[in-house]
This record gives C-alpha cells, sequence and structure tokens, in this order.
C-alpha cells in the first residue's frame, strides 16, 4: 500500500526536540580524556554562554540529568524538611515540581490556576501576605502541557510589592532559547533548565543557575545532598567535582556545538525566529478553527509560548490525528499531557506541536500543510486558508 511516511521523520513533540546534524556530529567521536585537555576548555566555554542566554551575570551549576534532575537539584540547596513554598500551577509541570517538593517534606501552598488560564497576580499577592513563613515562590515559565507563557517580570514585581523575602524560583526547561528570560532583571533567585528542548542536546544535561542570594540560602541551609549540592559544581578544585563523578563527555561536545550555533544566529534572532514560527502556527490554527472544531488552548497570544502549542480537538480526534499523521506523513505530535478530564480520561480530544529548538520556516509549513491533510484524512472539518495565512507570517507580510 502507498503511505508518504518514508523520507526524514518530524518529531514536533515538545521535547526531546529535533537535534542538529551539527549537534549529532560532534557528539560522534571516541571518548576523550576527561583528565586534561580539550575537553575541560569547553567545559569552561560553556559558563559564559549558558548565562548569556539565561541573561544573568550569576552562578550556573551543570548536572548529568534530566529537567526532574534540575528540580530536584534546585529543591536540595535551597530547602530542608519542614519549609514552606508557595507553587503557582498554571498546568502539569508546576504540580509535578511541587510533588518533589512534598516528597522532602516541604509544606506546599498550591494556587492552581487550572489548565486554561495564566497566574492571577493578586491571588499570589494576598497568599504572600498572609504567609510570612515561605521560603520560596516556585512557578514555570511555559508549562509545557498546556502551553500558557507566564509573565516572570510580573510575578517579580508582587513578591516587592508585599516585601517579601521568599526565594523566587522559575522552571525555564521548556522555553529556554525559545522565549526571551531576563533572569538578573526580572529578579529570579534560581532558574532551572535542561538540554534536550530549546537546546537541541539529547537528554541528559540540565543547569540550574542560583543567585548569590540562593547561595547564602543554601549556606544556612546545609544543602542536604552532596550530589546535588550546586557550590562544587560551580567552582571546583577538581574537574570531576564540577560532575561529582564522570563529566557527560559526549553531551559536552554536543552542546557546545548547539551554543555555537546559537550565537552564529544571534540569539535575539533565534528568540524572534521563534515568534514569527509561532505565530504561523496560531494563524492556521485561528483559520482552521473558523471551520472546525480545532481550538488553540490558551485564548489570549500574549499568554502563548514560542515553544509549543496546545491544542484541542475533541475526542478522540486528537489522537487520531496523531495516529494518522504519523503513521501516513511520517510526523509525530505531542499527547495531550496532563489535560485528561472525567469526558476525556487519556485527553485523546487534545495534542501538542512542539516548535522549540532547530525549527525552520519549511519544518513549519510541513507540520501546518500535513495536520492539514490529516484532517481532512479523518474527516474534520476545518476552516480555509490556514496554510495561506501561515505563509504570509512566515514570508513576513
Ligand atoms: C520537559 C519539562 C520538564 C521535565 O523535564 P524532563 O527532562 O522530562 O525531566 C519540567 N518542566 C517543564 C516546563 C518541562 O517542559
Amino acid at each position: 500500500m502507498t503511505n508518504l511516511s518514508h523520507g526524514r521523520h518530524y518529531l514536533a513533540i515538545p521535547g526531546p526536540s529535533v537535534m542538529p546534524d551539527r549537534v549529532l556530529q560532534a557528539m560522534h567521536r571516541a571518548a576523550p580524556n576527561i583528565y586534561t585537555g580539550e575537553l575541560l576548555e569547553i567545559t569552561a566555554s560553556l559558563t559564559p554562554d549558558l548565562r548569556a542566554l539565561a541573561k544573568t551575570q550569576h552562578n550556573v551549576a551543570m548536572y548529568i540529568g534530566n529537567g526532574h534532575a534540575a528540580w530536584e537539584a534546585a529543591l536540595f540547596n535551597t530547602l530542608s524538611a519542614g519549609d514552606e513554598v508557595l507553587v503557582l500551577a498554571t498546568g502539569l509541570f508546576g504540580i509535578g515540581w511541587s510533588d518533589m517538593a512534598k516528597a522532602m517534606g516541604v509544606t506546599c501552598h498550591i494556587l492552581d490556576f487550572g489548565r486554561a488560564a495564566s497566574i492571577d497576580l493578586d491571588l499570589v499577592g494576598q497568599t504572600l501576605r498572609d504567609n510570612a513563613k515561605i521560603k520560596a515562590v516556585l512557578m514555570v515559565q511555559t508549562d509545557t502541557s498546556t502551553s500558557v507563557k507566564n509573565d516572570v517580570a510580573a510575578v517579580r514585581r508582587t513578591i516587592d510589592a508585599v516585601g517579601h523575602s521568599a526565594l523566587f524560583m522559575v522552571d525555564c526547561i521548556a522555553c529556554f532559547g525559545c522565549d526571551d528570560f531576563q533572569m538578573d532583571a526580572w529578579g529570579v533567585d534560581v532558574m532551572v533548565a535542561g538540554c534536550q528542548k530549546g537546546l537541541m542536546v539529547p537528554p541528559g544535561m540540565c543547569f540550574v543557575f542560583y543567585s548569590d542570594r540562593a547561595d547564602a540560602v543554601r549556606e544556612t541551609n546545609g544543602c542536604a545532598s552532596s550530589y546535588w549540592d550546586w557550590r562544587p559544581r560551580t567552582e571546583p578544585e577538581l574537574f570531576y567535582k564540577r560532575w561529582c563523578g564522570t563529566a557527560p563527555t559526549h553531551h559536552i561536545y554536543g552542546l557546545r556545538a548547539a551554543l555555537d550555533m546559537i550565537l552564529e544566529e544571534g540569539f535575539e534572532n533565534t528568540l524572534a525566529r521563534h515568534a514569527i514560527l509561532a505565530r504561523a502556527v496560531w494563524a492556521a490554527c485561528d483559520a482552521w478553527g473558523q471551520g472546525g472544531p480545532l481550538r488553540p488552548n490558551i485564548t489570549d497570544p500574549s499568554l502563548r509560548s514560542h515553544a509549543v502549542t496546545t491544542l484541542h480537538l475533541g475526542k478522540p480526534h486528537g489522537t487520531a490525528l496523531r495516529n494518522w499523521v504519523s503513521d501516513q506523513a511520517g510526523l509525530t505530535l505531542g499527547i495531550g499531557l496532563g489535560m485528561a478530564t472525567q469526558d476525556d480520561p487519556n485527553s485523546d480530544g487534545t495534542f501538542r506541536i512542539g516548535h522549540m529548538g532547530h525549527v525552520s520556516g519549511q519544518m513549519i509549513m510541513g507540520v501546518l500543510g500535513t495536520i492539514q491533510a490529516g484532517l481532512a484524512a479523518i474527516d474534520i472539518p476545518f476552516g480555509d486558508g490556514a496554510l495561506d495565512a501561515a505563509a504570509k507570517i512566515i514570508a513576513g507580510r
């Protein structure tokens, strides 16, 4: 039977993202010496570039691990059992981070803003006013399940308006390198990121950025774990201490190549590319929605991430669409993570498009054209002009 899925497969999910050939080629090599030489120099060169992307003069500790590892590292350095934190949840990932804090014996005050909204700042201010004991405020910049992008600077202003001394901790794992983030200008004390989304490297490396104020908290907190301790990883006396053991040799080469690509593009251009590609996706979705059931999870474009878009198609069509585009056209879309309801326990009505990292205009036009083919193939009505609308955005018109 004829099948159009032969050719280069496109994994358009919100992480792991598409890996550039240049990253893969940089990793395709014999293991390097881990005691002296090039690997040590390349590792040292990563720090200033990571700081530049986070727009910070502060410290960054690198770990072998995924995003969950970064979550745990951030918590272990700043909190201990019996501490209280405020969690601003706008989807699955805020809740996930708080589950990890709870497992450490930390009391979590959770403000849950649901699965299609951003943070209510008045409620945050009120909660902080009523809870002087809160030691840290935890939030997610882009929640990958709902694709909402929260206003980090506005939460900082709210904390300041109350005059609260809590540490401000932000999860940027979904959108680091895609959505603008300004650690110092926005007064963030701890930021966590991973390598497998905007940074285009296979999963396995993560980063905890921390301010001197957060480091002072670590001092009195007495970091509960020598593995997660960020201090030796930032100022190692010996190279192996940076990693608490063997370095992630090949990830170091891969990340160096990825950062080189971003620096050659110009980081502000990288951010602008993500903004344009995201707008092309939204333009197509808006047009499709005019004549059918497809609708974006986040209605206000100013609250949408440039890294990922969550869409509703109605049960069971989200899953049917994902299956069709994957089996028949070589495109994998993201599942509806954390969006289950009583009526739709498996989130079959929801899907996501990852548009983070190594993604170009032609790739996005390919994704959109394939989705339209899928809608037609599974007999879902959709409005006209979606691809024209997306092409106009790509054309800069
Ligand atoms: C992907 C992601 C995580 C978890 O990262 P893993 O590498 O899967 O552990 C956490 N937070 C956000 C916002 C994410 O997008």
